[in-house]
């Protein structure tokens, strides 16, 4: 038996129709049939080799909503006909310090869902029962797919970070990432200012809960913004002010990027000195955090706004997300 999928060939290529054999399911494993898949810019990054980690050929893919469709002899948690969500991370060895602390995101032995594995622009795969998650029922399959990664990516920093009802919490780059940070951090109580390159986004931050709007590539508005936030979060992956935006921080104000820039963050020290203000990263989340993320999202019915595309459209799909016109997070069907 082989499963269909879709892979780059090489960096920056093209996805083709690829078949590859599934290995022998393991006793803690479970086969997945896939019905949604995500696009995140990670994805992007992976096809066009960005961070010199991918291996070809290279099925992206890991924000993946399925059905258990088999299960390995130790799986007793999940069963056949149940609907699961999987993330970026497809096992860790759940030994160590860092997994018996709960922090499995952080484990040196993690394995990703699509680096060195096939992903999840496919009919199927084979995962570590470990990382699938229960999706609560008032969910929608499409608009839960993204909330795997991009939904916990944006959660878990703001509980990491222990950012409170009170805080004034600013959003960079309102796109897939982005739009859920939003949501989320309203329904936390934060008093909320998006930052954007993109004028026209102005009135669907505002929806996802933004109190305010702030358009970056007018600089004096970044100005404006001096000593007035508690914590922001970074999206974006390009070129940012760095500087412009510590100092848009309050004291003890903490600044952290999930965006994957490649280019160094450049801060004079007097500007985290002086007032006592961090800068911090995030990846992913652990696993109870996506279990809290999912049910905290059904709660306050927080959900990716998605464009849905056939998994046979995934090329004209994944141009979308690479030219930034995604609103706000494409979604592949089978
Ligand atoms: P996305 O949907 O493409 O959104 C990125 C946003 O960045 C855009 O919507 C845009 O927002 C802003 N941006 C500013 N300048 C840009 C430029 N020159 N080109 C493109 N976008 C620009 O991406 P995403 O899926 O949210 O992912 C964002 C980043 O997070 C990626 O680097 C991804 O790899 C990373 N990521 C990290 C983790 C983690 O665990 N840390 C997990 C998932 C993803 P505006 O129009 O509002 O400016
Ligand atoms: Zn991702």
């Amino acid at each position: 038996m082989f499963i269909n999928a879709y892979a780059a060939p090489a960096a920056k290529k093209k996805l083709e129709t690829f078949q590859y054999e599934p290995t022998a399911l393991g006793p803690w494993e479970i086969e997945v049939k896939i019905s949604h898949c995500g696009i995140c810019h990670s994805d992007i990054h992976l096809i066009d080799d960005d961070w010199r980690v991918s291996v070809y050929p290279l099925v992206p893919g890991h924000e993946i909503i399925g059905e258990v469709a088999e299960i390995g002899s130790q799986v007793n948690h999940l069963q056949t006909g149940q609907r699961v969500g999987i993330g970026w991370q497809r096992s860790a060895c759940l030994t160590c310090e860092l997994c018996l602390r709960g922090h499995e995101n952080l484990c040196p032995h993690e394995e990703a869902t699509c680096v060195g594995h096939h992903g999840g622009f496919a009919e199927s795969i084979g995962i570590d029962s470990r990382f699938a998650f229960a999706i609560p029922e008032k969910i929608k399959s499409d608009e839960a797919a993204p909330l795997l990664c991009g939904g916990i990516t944006v959660y878990s920093p703001f509980r990491l970070y222990n950012v409170q009802p009170a805080m004034k919490v600013g959003v960079i780059g309102i796109g897939g990432l982005g739009h859920l940070a939003l949501q989320f951090a309203r329904a936390f109580g934060c008093e909320l200012t998006a930052f954007s390159t993109s004028a026209d986004k102005e009135a669907d931050a505002i929806a996802f809960g933004a109190h305010h709007f702030i358009h970056t590539k007018n600089h004096s508005a970044l100005k404006d913004a001096a000593n007035s936030l508690d914590f922001i979060l970074n999206t974006t992956f390009t070129e940012l002010d760095w500087a412009g935006f510590v100092n848009a921080l309050r004291p003890n104000g903490k600044i952290c990027t999930v965006g994957a820039t490649a280019n160094s963050i450049d801060i004079p020290a007097n500007l985290l000195m002086g007032a006592q203000r961090s800068v911090c990263g995030s990846v992913i989340g652990s696993r109870w955090m996506i279990s809290e993320m999912l049910e905290f999202a059904a709660r306050h019915d927080i959900k990716a706004q998605i464009e849905t595309a056939q998994m046979v459209e995934v090329n004209q799909a994944v141009d979308r997300v690479r030219k930034g016109k995604a609103r706000y997070r494409v979604v592949l069907t089978n």
